[in-house]
Protein backbone atom coordinates (compact mmCIF):
# COMPACT_ATOMS: atom_id res chain seq x y z
CA UNK A 1 0.00 0.00 0.00
CA UNK A 2 1.56 3.24 -0.63
CA UNK A 3 1.34 5.90 1.50
CA UNK A 4 -1.35 9.46 0.90
CA UNK A 5 0.84 12.49 -0.66
CA UNK A 6 0.40 15.41 2.47
CA UNK A 7 -0.07 18.48 1.27
CA UNK A 8 -0.33 21.33 3.54
CA UNK A 9 -0.13 24.25 0.95
CA UNK A 10 -2.87 25.70 -1.39
CA UNK A 11 -0.35 25.53 -4.36
CA UNK A 12 0.70 22.38 -3.72
CA UNK A 13 -2.97 21.40 -3.85
CA UNK A 14 -3.28 22.93 -6.89
CA UNK A 15 -0.37 21.98 -9.10
CA UNK A 16 -1.13 18.04 -8.08
CA UNK A 17 -5.06 18.92 -9.45
CA UNK A 18 -3.45 20.47 -12.59
CA UNK A 19 -0.88 17.65 -13.71
CA UNK A 20 -3.56 15.28 -12.40
CA UNK A 21 -6.36 16.61 -14.81
CA UNK A 22 -3.87 17.31 -17.50
CA UNK A 23 -3.35 13.21 -17.36
CA UNK A 24 -7.25 12.86 -17.57
CA UNK A 25 -7.33 11.41 -14.20
CA UNK A 26 -10.98 11.99 -12.49
CA UNK A 27 -10.82 13.62 -9.39
CA UNK A 28 -12.82 12.62 -6.25
CA UNK A 29 -12.86 14.74 -2.92
CA UNK A 30 -14.20 14.48 0.54
CA UNK A 31 -13.94 17.03 2.99
CA UNK A 32 -13.52 16.42 6.73
CA UNK A 33 -12.56 17.20 9.69
CA UNK A 34 -10.53 14.45 10.56
CA UNK A 35 -10.29 11.90 13.66
CA UNK A 36 -11.71 9.76 10.86
CA UNK A 37 -14.15 7.06 11.75
CA UNK A 38 -15.78 4.28 9.60
CA UNK A 39 -18.07 6.56 8.20
CA UNK A 40 -15.18 8.65 6.62
CA UNK A 41 -13.54 5.56 5.51
CA UNK A 42 -16.98 4.81 3.69
CA UNK A 43 -17.19 8.00 1.78
CA UNK A 44 -13.82 7.52 0.80
CA UNK A 45 -13.93 3.85 -0.15
CA UNK A 46 -16.54 5.27 -2.18
CA UNK A 47 -14.54 7.75 -3.94
CA UNK A 48 -11.69 5.68 -4.55
CA UNK A 49 -14.11 2.90 -6.34
CA UNK A 50 -15.72 6.02 -8.31
CA UNK A 51 -12.52 8.05 -9.81
CA UNK A 52 -8.88 7.52 -10.38
CA UNK A 53 -7.77 9.74 -8.13
CA UNK A 54 -8.96 10.86 -3.89
CA UNK A 55 -8.58 13.57 -2.13
CA UNK A 56 -9.07 13.84 1.31
CA UNK A 57 -8.72 17.00 3.17
CA UNK A 58 -8.57 17.28 7.08
CA UNK A 59 -9.68 20.81 8.51
CA UNK A 60 -11.06 21.66 11.91
CA UNK A 61 -12.69 24.80 10.02
CA UNK A 62 -12.84 27.49 13.17
CA UNK A 63 -15.26 29.31 11.05
CA UNK A 64 -17.89 27.13 11.79
CA UNK A 65 -17.88 26.58 16.34
CA UNK A 66 -19.75 29.29 17.97
CA UNK A 67 -17.99 30.84 20.61
CA UNK A 68 -18.69 28.13 23.18
CA UNK A 69 -18.48 25.45 21.02
CA UNK A 70 -15.86 22.42 20.99
CA UNK A 71 -13.58 23.70 18.29
CA UNK A 72 -10.07 23.69 20.83
CA UNK A 73 -10.99 20.23 21.99
CA UNK A 74 -12.08 18.69 18.84
CA UNK A 75 -9.84 15.67 18.31
CA UNK A 76 -6.88 15.91 16.04
CA UNK A 77 -5.25 12.66 15.81
CA UNK A 78 -3.23 13.18 12.35
CA UNK A 79 -1.10 9.53 12.58
CA UNK A 80 -4.75 7.80 12.99
CA UNK A 81 -6.26 9.80 10.23
CA UNK A 82 -2.91 9.06 7.70
CA UNK A 83 -3.02 5.37 8.61
CA UNK A 84 -6.81 5.41 7.39
CA UNK A 85 -6.21 7.27 4.63
CA UNK A 86 -3.59 4.51 3.69
CA UNK A 87 -5.69 1.80 4.08
CA UNK A 88 -8.94 3.12 2.18
CA UNK A 89 -6.17 4.28 -0.69
CA UNK A 90 -6.92 7.81 -0.71
CA UNK A 91 -3.82 9.38 -3.22
CA UNK A 92 -3.73 12.51 -1.47
CA UNK A 93 -4.50 14.38 1.75
CA UNK A 94 -4.81 18.37 2.01
CA UNK A 95 -4.62 19.17 5.76
CA UNK A 96 -3.75 23.21 5.89
CA UNK A 97 -3.26 25.39 8.77
CA UNK A 98 -6.07 27.96 9.47
CA UNK A 99 -3.41 30.58 8.22
CA UNK A 100 -3.50 28.61 4.92
CA UNK A 101 -6.77 28.80 4.57
CA UNK A 102 -7.81 32.55 5.64
CA UNK A 103 -4.73 34.27 5.03
CA UNK A 104 -4.38 37.58 6.39
CA UNK A 105 -6.90 39.51 4.68
CA UNK A 106 -9.53 36.85 3.89
CA UNK A 107 -13.07 38.53 4.08
CA UNK A 108 -15.97 36.33 2.07
CA UNK A 109 -18.11 34.62 3.32
CA UNK A 110 -20.75 32.51 1.64
CA UNK A 111 -24.47 32.27 3.13
CA UNK A 112 -27.69 30.24 2.47
CA UNK A 113 -30.06 32.09 3.80
CA UNK A 114 -33.19 30.47 5.28
CA UNK A 115 -32.38 26.78 5.03
CA UNK A 116 -29.18 28.12 7.11
CA UNK A 117 -31.21 29.39 9.72
CA UNK A 118 -34.04 26.44 11.16
CA UNK A 119 -32.90 23.14 12.40
CA UNK A 120 -29.31 23.08 13.96
CA UNK A 121 -28.55 26.51 12.20
CA UNK A 122 -30.93 28.22 14.57
CA UNK A 123 -28.96 26.95 17.70
CA UNK A 124 -25.69 27.25 15.73
CA UNK A 125 -25.83 30.32 14.48
CA UNK A 126 -23.10 31.59 11.53
CA UNK A 127 -21.92 27.49 11.13
CA UNK A 128 -23.64 27.06 8.01
CA UNK A 129 -22.23 30.33 6.77
CA UNK A 130 -18.66 28.39 8.06
CA UNK A 131 -19.37 25.58 6.36
CA UNK A 132 -20.58 27.14 3.07
CA UNK A 133 -17.26 29.31 2.94
CA UNK A 134 -14.83 26.29 4.00
CA UNK A 135 -16.29 24.04 1.25
CA UNK A 136 -17.09 25.79 -1.30
CA UNK A 137 -12.90 26.87 -1.22
CA UNK A 138 -12.29 23.44 -0.91
CA UNK A 139 -14.39 22.82 -3.90
CA UNK A 140 -12.95 25.39 -5.76
CA UNK A 141 -9.29 24.37 -4.79
CA UNK A 142 -9.65 20.76 -5.66
CA UNK A 143 -11.64 21.14 -8.74
CA UNK A 144 -12.88 17.79 -8.44
CA UNK A 145 -15.74 15.66 -10.55
CA UNK A 146 -17.46 14.33 -7.65
CA UNK A 147 -17.54 15.77 -3.85
CA UNK A 148 -19.01 13.10 -1.47
CA UNK A 149 -20.98 13.94 1.53
CA UNK A 150 -22.60 11.99 4.13
CA UNK A 151 -26.42 11.73 4.88
CA UNK A 152 -25.53 12.11 8.69
CA UNK A 153 -25.11 15.53 8.32
CA UNK A 154 -28.28 16.01 6.26
CA UNK A 155 -29.07 19.48 6.58
CA UNK A 156 -25.29 20.41 5.71
CA UNK A 157 -25.64 18.76 2.19
CA UNK A 158 -29.28 19.92 1.49
CA UNK A 159 -27.40 23.13 1.76
CA UNK A 160 -24.32 22.41 0.14
CA UNK A 161 -26.33 20.82 -3.20
CA UNK A 162 -28.03 24.55 -3.17
CA UNK A 163 -25.43 26.19 -3.08
CA UNK A 164 -23.84 24.59 -6.01
CA UNK A 165 -26.45 24.70 -7.81
CA UNK A 166 -27.38 28.29 -7.22
CA UNK A 167 -23.78 29.15 -8.19
CA UNK A 168 -23.79 26.59 -11.30
CA UNK A 169 -20.53 24.75 -9.33
CA UNK A 170 -19.17 22.16 -11.45
CA UNK A 171 -18.40 19.51 -9.28
CA UNK A 172 -21.30 16.75 -8.72
CA UNK A 173 -22.47 16.43 -5.44
CA UNK A 174 -22.53 12.59 -4.20
CA UNK A 175 -24.47 12.08 -0.80
CA UNK A 176 -23.79 8.94 0.88
CA UNK A 177 -25.75 6.86 3.36
CA UNK A 178 -25.35 7.40 7.26
CA UNK A 179 -22.59 4.57 8.98
CA UNK A 180 -24.02 3.36 12.32
CA UNK A 181 -22.97 1.67 14.83
CA UNK A 182 -24.15 -2.11 15.64
CA UNK A 183 -27.11 -0.50 17.96
CA UNK A 184 -27.89 1.90 15.04
CA UNK A 185 -25.73 5.39 17.08
CA UNK A 186 -25.05 7.03 13.71
CA UNK A 187 -20.70 7.25 13.71
CA UNK A 188 -19.52 10.63 14.85
CA UNK A 189 -16.03 11.66 15.76
CA UNK A 190 -18.00 13.23 19.07
CA UNK A 191 -18.98 9.53 19.98
CA UNK A 192 -15.38 9.28 21.62
CA UNK A 193 -16.74 12.03 24.84
CA UNK A 194 -19.53 9.76 25.61
CA UNK A 195 -18.77 7.99 28.51
CA UNK A 196 -20.31 4.38 28.83
CA UNK A 197 -23.91 5.85 30.62
CA UNK A 198 -24.03 8.75 28.16
CA UNK A 199 -23.03 5.87 25.46
CA UNK A 200 -26.19 3.66 26.49
CA UNK A 201 -28.30 6.64 26.37
CA UNK A 202 -27.62 7.99 22.81
CA UNK A 203 -28.65 4.22 21.87
CA UNK A 204 -32.57 5.54 22.24
CA UNK A 205 -31.53 8.01 19.51
CA UNK A 206 -31.64 5.76 16.46
CA UNK A 207 -34.20 3.37 18.65
CA UNK A 208 -36.48 6.69 18.13
CA UNK A 209 -35.78 7.38 14.48
CA UNK A 210 -36.27 3.27 14.26
CA UNK A 211 -39.84 3.81 15.56
CA UNK A 212 -40.62 6.32 13.58
CA UNK A 213 -39.41 4.76 10.12
CA UNK A 214 -41.51 1.95 11.31
CA UNK A 215 -44.67 3.91 11.53
CA UNK A 216 -43.73 5.70 7.97
CA UNK A 217 -42.92 2.13 6.28
CA UNK A 218 -46.79 1.02 7.55
CA UNK A 219 -48.41 3.52 5.84
CA UNK A 220 -48.56 6.51 8.67
CA UNK A 221 -48.23 9.69 6.84
CA UNK A 222 -49.42 12.03 9.81
CA UNK A 223 -46.63 13.97 11.46
CA UNK A 224 -48.01 14.41 15.06
CA UNK A 225 -48.12 11.11 15.08
CA UNK A 226 -44.49 10.49 13.43
CA UNK A 227 -42.95 12.72 15.98
CA UNK A 228 -44.85 12.03 19.13
CA UNK A 229 -44.06 8.28 18.65
CA UNK A 230 -39.92 9.37 18.65
CA UNK A 231 -40.67 11.67 21.28
CA UNK A 232 -41.25 9.20 23.27
CA UNK A 233 -38.83 6.85 23.02
CA UNK A 234 -36.63 9.43 23.83
CA UNK A 235 -38.46 10.57 27.06
CA UNK A 236 -38.54 6.98 28.34
CA UNK A 237 -34.72 7.36 28.62
CA UNK A 238 -34.96 10.70 29.71
CA UNK A 239 -34.09 12.95 26.51
CA UNK A 240 -34.91 15.88 25.55
CA UNK A 241 -33.64 17.29 22.12
CA UNK A 242 -32.82 20.57 21.38
CA UNK A 243 -34.76 19.95 18.17
CA UNK A 244 -36.75 17.22 16.53
CA UNK A 245 -38.23 18.20 13.55
CA UNK A 246 -40.11 16.30 10.51
CA UNK A 247 -39.02 18.79 7.22
CA UNK A 248 -39.98 18.37 3.67
CA UNK A 249 -37.53 17.98 1.03
CA UNK A 250 -38.32 21.08 -0.79
CA UNK A 251 -37.62 23.81 1.66
CA UNK A 252 -37.07 22.39 4.81
CA UNK A 253 -39.88 23.95 6.04
CA UNK A 254 -41.50 22.32 8.90
CA UNK A 255 -44.39 19.60 7.60
CA UNK A 256 -48.06 20.29 9.05
CA UNK A 257 -50.66 17.47 8.52
CA UNK A 258 -49.16 14.91 6.37
CA UNK A 259 -46.26 13.96 4.70
CA UNK A 260 -47.04 14.67 1.23
CA UNK A 261 -44.18 11.81 -0.87
CA UNK A 262 -41.33 12.10 1.84
CA UNK A 263 -39.78 14.28 4.70
CA UNK A 264 -36.73 14.66 6.81
CA UNK A 265 -36.44 13.72 10.72
CA UNK A 266 -34.04 15.33 12.36
CA UNK A 267 -32.46 15.98 15.76
CA UNK A 268 -30.30 17.28 17.82
CA UNK A 269 -29.52 16.11 21.43
CA UNK A 270 -27.28 17.15 23.92
CA UNK A 271 -25.72 14.68 25.87
CA UNK A 272 -23.76 14.89 29.32
CA UNK A 273 -20.49 13.86 29.30
CA UNK A 274 -17.78 14.37 32.24
CA UNK A 275 -16.12 17.33 30.58
CA UNK A 276 -19.08 18.99 30.30
CA UNK A 277 -21.32 18.02 27.45
CA UNK A 278 -21.41 17.23 23.49
CA UNK A 279 -24.40 17.59 20.77
CA UNK A 280 -25.05 14.44 18.83
CA UNK A 281 -27.26 14.90 15.49
CA UNK A 282 -29.09 12.07 13.62
CA UNK A 283 -31.91 11.92 10.95
CA UNK A 284 -34.16 10.00 8.83
CA UNK A 285 -35.20 10.54 4.93
CA UNK A 286 -38.64 9.05 5.52
CA UNK A 287 -39.25 8.11 1.62
CA UNK A 288 -40.39 4.88 -0.19
CA UNK A 289 -37.60 5.70 -2.90
CA UNK A 290 -35.47 2.28 -3.17
CA UNK A 291 -31.98 4.01 -1.65
CA UNK A 292 -34.09 5.99 1.44
CA UNK A 293 -36.40 2.94 1.96
CA UNK A 294 -33.00 0.41 2.37
CA UNK A 295 -31.74 3.14 4.93
CA UNK A 296 -34.69 2.78 6.54
CA UNK A 297 -35.07 -1.29 7.12
CA UNK A 298 -31.42 -1.82 7.86
CA UNK A 299 -31.99 0.77 10.71
CA UNK A 300 -34.80 -1.02 12.08
CA UNK A 301 -32.49 -4.31 11.60
CA UNK A 302 -30.37 -3.02 14.21
CA UNK A 303 -32.47 -1.43 16.40
CA UNK A 304 -34.65 -4.66 17.68
P1 LIG B 1 -16.88 15.72 9.60
O1 LIG B 1 -15.45 15.27 9.72
O2 LIG B 1 -17.70 15.39 10.79
O3 LIG B 1 -16.98 17.16 9.15
O4 LIG B 1 -17.51 14.86 8.43
C1 LIG B 1 -16.93 14.82 7.15
C2 LIG B 1 -17.87 14.13 6.22
O5 LIG B 1 -18.10 12.81 6.68
C3 LIG B 1 -19.24 14.81 6.13
O6 LIG B 1 -19.72 14.75 4.80
C4 LIG B 1 -20.08 13.96 7.06
O7 LIG B 1 -21.46 13.99 6.75
C5 LIG B 1 -19.48 12.59 6.79
N1 LIG B 1 -19.79 11.69 7.91
C6 LIG B 1 -19.52 11.86 9.22
N2 LIG B 1 -20.03 10.83 9.94
C7 LIG B 1 -20.62 10.01 9.07
C8 LIG B 1 -21.34 8.78 9.19
N3 LIG B 1 -21.55 8.19 10.37
N4 LIG B 1 -21.82 8.21 8.07
C9 LIG B 1 -21.63 8.79 6.85
N5 LIG B 1 -20.97 9.94 6.67
C10 LIG B 1 -20.47 10.54 7.76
Amino acid sequence: MSKPLVFTRRSQLTEFVQNTKARGDHIGLVPTMGALHEGHATLIRRSVSENSVTIATIFVNPKQFGPSEDFGRYPRPLADDLALLESCKATAVFAPSIQEMYPEGFKTSVRVPDLSDVMCGSFRQGHFDGVCTVVLLLLNLASAHKAYFGLKDFQQFFIMRRMCLDLAHPTELIPVATVRESDGLAMSSRNRYLNPEARQKASAIPQALAQAAKLFLNGERKAEIIVSKAVQVLSAEKLQPQYLDLRDLEALQTVVGEIQNEAVLALAQPMSVPNGSCRLIDNIVLSTNPFYRGILEDLIARTT
